[in-house]
């Protein structure tokens, strides 16, 4: 059978391209081994901030009593938080199917192997095709830890099922999947330590800001273990043993539960693409150019596989350019505002360069940094809580970086996105009326401050 584009992989990037590239009148075939939607659907994005709207709205039950509400003791039904989390997963997995059946998309639920760069079997049939675009996505790094192989470990898919919260917890990794996870735990009252190889949580985005989420974690009860890292695992009838170690002192840890997260990597083997002798980054990534087109032409690469951002997001526009160069419209991926969030509460989200990331690079920049207490829907809302606004501006106030912690960090973070996309001057963004009250309107009293 020939196809215009074969896609393999059915997350956000493979859905995203099968479907533009259908619409627009391509014939399309989309080979997803295992769930339409990929991780970000199944067992990443969607699930967990379904599981964490469920914790916030324990807090805020819990809590009521500083707004001025009464309400009973709050208490949360984790077998059925855990299967409105599996609804809300299923609807939106139908509507992905529906989406691709509509634009006339192929879905084979099969392993696809790329035998060349025309040729994908699936099973003993071969499909043909002009154009073929990977997105295989990416996997959880398990390390190798003395002992790991004995014990009974959680990765993100068992902790998304639990129905009956541990009483104590490691997370091994306090990047944003450890973050996120911690503060759910946390808000069902189980006792979570955060181990943590490197000085600070949350690597990549702003330092300072992830220090003020990790102090106020501590507040509410989270350990934080940083410049630590797990040397050794045990598991017993009494639970999980961990051995850690911090400078030259090891010390032991026991717990009901693990939870390992300390990163993902891109699959990148088992399915043919070694075949294409495709060129490869300095980190073994497959090398792509601002269309997302593979050193082999007609073969393009998106999503987590290109091992660029790990972000749904990304993905999906990586996908849009990759299809648009197909159909031959003018298109270029950009990564200068990609945003990233960590739905913790508060949240807390960045985007463009970070201070150490233009302090690395040499590059002077001015920060602007005040209180979220400035906007006044903030305070309306945040009773007795504070949060941060950074701004990074270069020496004409070109816009290159913006940082939250505050409520709702993940909302507002894309008006600053789209400034540094832009590349706006602190004088054009100050142009652009907002509604009054919100909190984006914080953006507009850092700028209005220099
Ligand atoms: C716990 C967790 C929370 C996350 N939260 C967020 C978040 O809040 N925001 C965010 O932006 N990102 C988040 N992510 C990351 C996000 O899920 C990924 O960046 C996104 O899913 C990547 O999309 P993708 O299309 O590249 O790959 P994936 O979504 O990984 O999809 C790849 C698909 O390819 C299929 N596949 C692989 N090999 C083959 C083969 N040989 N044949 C056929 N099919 C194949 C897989 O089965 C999979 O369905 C989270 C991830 C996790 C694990």
């Amino acid at each position: 059978m020939k196809y215009q584009l074969i896609v393999i992989g059915g997350g956000p990037a493979g859905y995203t391209a099968a479907e533009i590239a259908a619409k627009a009148g391509l014939k399309v075939l989309l080979i997803e081994r295992c769930n339409l939607g990929g991780v970000c659907l199944n067992e990443g994005c969607i699930p967990t901030k379904t599981l964490l709207y469920s914790a916030k709205t324990l807090d805020n039950a819990r809590f009521a009593a500083k707004y001025g509400v009464t309400v009973g003791d709050a208490s949360i039904d984790l077998p059925k938080v855990v299967s409105r989390k599996n609804k809300v997963v299923r609807k939106l997995v139908l509507g992905i199917k529906a989406k691709l059946a509509n634009a006339g998309v192929t879905v084979l639920q099969a392993e696809a192997y790329i035998v060349d760069s025309h040729h994908v079997r699936c099973d003993k049939e071969v499909y043909q095709c002009d154009k073929l675009l990977a997105c295989t996505g990416s996997e959880t790094i398990i390390p190798s830890i003395e002992g790991i192989q004995n014990i009974d470990y959680w990765t993100h898919r068992e902790a998304l099922n639990c129905s009956e919260a541990p009483a104590t917890m490691v997370v091994v990794g306090g990047g944003v999947i450890g973050m996120e996870f911690a503060a759910y735990f946390n808000s069902l009252g189980t006792k979570v330590t955060v181990i943590e190889m490197q000085n600070e949580i949350l690597g990549g985005m702003d330092s300072e800001l992830s220090a003020l989420l990790r102090a106020d974690y501590t507040k509410k009860g989270v350990k934080f273990l940083l410049n630590t890292s797990v040397t050794a695992l045990s598991q017993d009838e009494e639970g999980i043993t961990v051995t850690y170690k911090c400078g030259d002192a090891v010390e032991h840890l026991a717990v009901d539960k693990l939870l390992m997260s300390v990163g993902r990597r891109p699959v990148n083997q088992g399915f043919g693409l070694e075949n294409l002798g495709l060129k490869l980054t300095e980190r073994g990534h497959p090398e792509v150019d601002a269309q997302m087109q593979s050193s082999q032409a007609g073969v393009y690469i998106c999503g987590d596989l290109t091992g660029f951002s790990l972000l749904a997001h990304t993905a999906v526009r990586e996908a849009e350019v990759a299809v648009n160069h197909i159909l031959g419209r003018t298109d270029e991926m950009s990564y200068r505002a990609i945003p990233g969030v960590v739905y913790t509460n508060p949240e807390f989200a960045g985007v463009g360069a970070t201070e150490e990331s233009l302090t690395a690079k040499g590059i002077a920049y001015k920060t602007i940094k005040i209180p979220m207490a400035f906007s006044g829907r903030f305070v309306a809302e945040n009773e007795g809580v504070n949060g941060v606004c950074k701004l990074l501006l270069a020496e004409d106030t070109t816009v290159l970086g913006a940082h939250v912690l505050g409520n709702p960090a993940s909302e507002i973070i894309t008006l600053a996105g789209m400034a540094i996309e832009q590349r706006l001057t602190a004088h054009q963004w100050m142009r652009i009326v907002v509604p009054h009250p919100t909190v984006g309107e914080i953006f507009r009293e850092a700028l209005a401050s220099i």
